[in-house]
């Protein structure tokens, strides 16, 4: 066996990744598939794209690196989170399109249940705060929407499933209807203390427990695939939400470990150890990956708007024409000359959690230039993460004594620099930055002894940089204050519906 196959499929498209031994890539297919906005707030999937365009890669990426199946040790599965797929048992056809993560169709049933009291029994069940981003309100949505799902639902006849179970039950040609622990602590069905989907929950949202995957250990044996879809059988042998793997692929796999992923917006996890730690500063409480029989949890903030606001100055303000393009911009002025840039183009998450406010740039002056706004922009975005860094602090007790960093906009030396000086924590690069799918190969080489144990893939986990804090304490207060008047300026900006 050379390789382990991992499926990582995303939000816009669908990838399979072939690593070897070491962790290095063999080789990658990626197709995109079409997003659906059928309503302003709405966006949904075709299940059957996703799954369709999921086997294509795979055929694809053994093809173009000469391999067959018999040359794959495993498969893992790693994926959007959240997004609910409701389908017949009888046909394997989804009743409706999948509602993705992004949809806000069921904000006014989770003000709703707010308003009704359920926020404190929801977190300290699911460690979640009630939001229309996870599945609960989704299925809800299905059931009452598609014509008799809820008396075909009651009588066993439909089954749910986030993508790990949707790709997991057309890997098996429906034998295995199972999902991973990491995706189903997304569902806000399932109790994060013990790890079972929760009677009283199933009761709230009148969803018939029949409807539910098993839960899984992230890295175990779930089944093996179809001889027909590959060519042969191939152990399935990892799942874990994309946030999760991606912690489990940077190696974060001890106490106070954490990482945070530089992409359109940003994703911070902090692995707490094997007893979920209720948040008091507004952070989710998440099932890590563990191996089996260890469960492992940890925190999870996110901020909207990062190397988004990098996309704004590239496409809305054209200063630059490139992403890359901003870090030589912001080079090439010492500092940002007092620009302040929050860019909560679509309020602020963790862990302000404002929807209400609105992009700011303060601080102008005549003197103020286009390399001033992408320095204050980058700035802006190392602000965010070091407010949900300190939140993490608060909430674990522990102190942060290195941030492992992935995503597009971690490849910004200048940023990543700000970073560690900014929270004062080492920031540290790996070679790989394809963690999400490395997690996801990881979980599954694990579970067939492609790999003995943690101890040997800590060993393939290499760094390629790491940024030490260079700035003074009290040039790090000084700059946070200002940053925090900034925020004052940004906060409750748009005035409440
Ligand atoms: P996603 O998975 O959310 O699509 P990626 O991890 O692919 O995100 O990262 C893309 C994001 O990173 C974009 O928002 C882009 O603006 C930003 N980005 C890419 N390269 C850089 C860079 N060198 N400096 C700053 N931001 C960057």
């Amino acid at each position: 066996m050379q390789v382990v196959m991992a499926f990582d499929q995303g939000t816009t498209s669908s990838r399979a990744i072939l690593f070897d031994h070491k962790g290095s890539i063999v080789g990658i297919a990626q197709q995109e598939f079409k997003q659906h906005y059928p309503q302003p707030g709405w966006v949904e999937h075709d299940a059957g794209e996703i799954w369709q365009t999921q086997l294509a890669v795979g055929r694809e990426v053994l093809a173009k690196a000469g391999l067959t199946a018999d040359d794959i040790a495993a498969i893992g599965i790693t994926n959007q989170r959240e997004t609910t797929v409701v389908w017949d048992r009888a046909t394997g056809e989804p009743i409706a399109n999948a509602i993705v993560w992004q949809d806000r169709r069921t904000a006014s049933y989770c003000d709703k249940l707010r308003e009704a009291g359920h926020t404190g029994s929801v977190q300290a069940k699911t460690g979640l705060l009630i939001d229309a981003y996870f599945c609960a309100t989704k299925i809800r949505w299905i059931l009452d929407n598609v014509s008799d799902a809820q008396s075909r639902a009651e009588k066993g006849e439909l089954a749910f499933g986030t993508i790990d179970s949707w790709l997991l039950w057309n890997l098996t040609g429906g034998r295995v209807h199972a999902t991973d622990v990491t995706n189903a602590s997304r569902t806000m069905l399932l109790n994060v203390n013990t790890c079972q989907w929760d009677g009283d929950l199933l009761e709230l949202f009148g969803i018939p427990d029949s409807m539910l995957p098993e839960v899984l250990p992230s890295s175990c044996l779930y089944g093996e695939s179809d001889i027909d879809l590959l060519g042969a059988a191939v152990k399935l042998g990892g799942a874990a939400g994309d946030q999760q793997a991606a912690l489990f692929g940077q190696n974060c796999t001890e106490h106070g470990m954490a990482k945070n992923t530089y992409g359109t917006g940003c994703f911070m996890l902090m692995n707490v150890g094997g007893e979920p730690v209720s948040s008091k500063c507004k952070l989710l409480t998440t099932v890590a990956c563990g191996l089996e029989g260890a469960n492992q949890y940890a925190l999870e903030g996110s901020v909207f708007i990062a190397g988004a606001a990098v996309q704004w100055l590239r496409d809305g303000m054209q200063i630059i024409d490139s992403a890359p393009e901003v870090e030589a911009l912001a080079a090439s002025v010492p500092d940002s000359d007092g620009v302040y840039m929050v860019p909560a183009f679509a309020g602020l998450g963790a862990p302000h959690w404002d929807s209400y406010a609105r992009g700011a740039i303060v601080g102008i002056t005549r003197g103020t230039t286009r390399a001033h706004l992408a320095r204050a922009a980058l700035e802006g975005i190392a602000f965010q993460v070091a407010d949900v860094l300190d939140a993490m602090k608060t909430d674990s007790g522990m102190p942060m004594k290195e941030l492992r960093v992935d995503g597009g906009a971690s490849a910004n030396d200048l940023l990543m620099q700000f970073q560690a000086d900014i929270t004062q924590v080492p920031v540290i690069r790996p070679k790989v930055i394809e963690t999400t799918a490395l997690g996801a190969a990881f979980l599954a080489g694990l579970a067939v002894g492609f790999w003995t144990d943690t101890g040997e893939i800590s060993g393939i986990w290499q760094t390629d940089r790491v940024f030490e804090p260079m700035m003074s304490l009290d040039e790090v207060n000084q700059r946070r204050n200002r940053w925090n008047d900034a925020l004052g300026r940004a906060g409750h900006w748009e005035p409440a519906s």
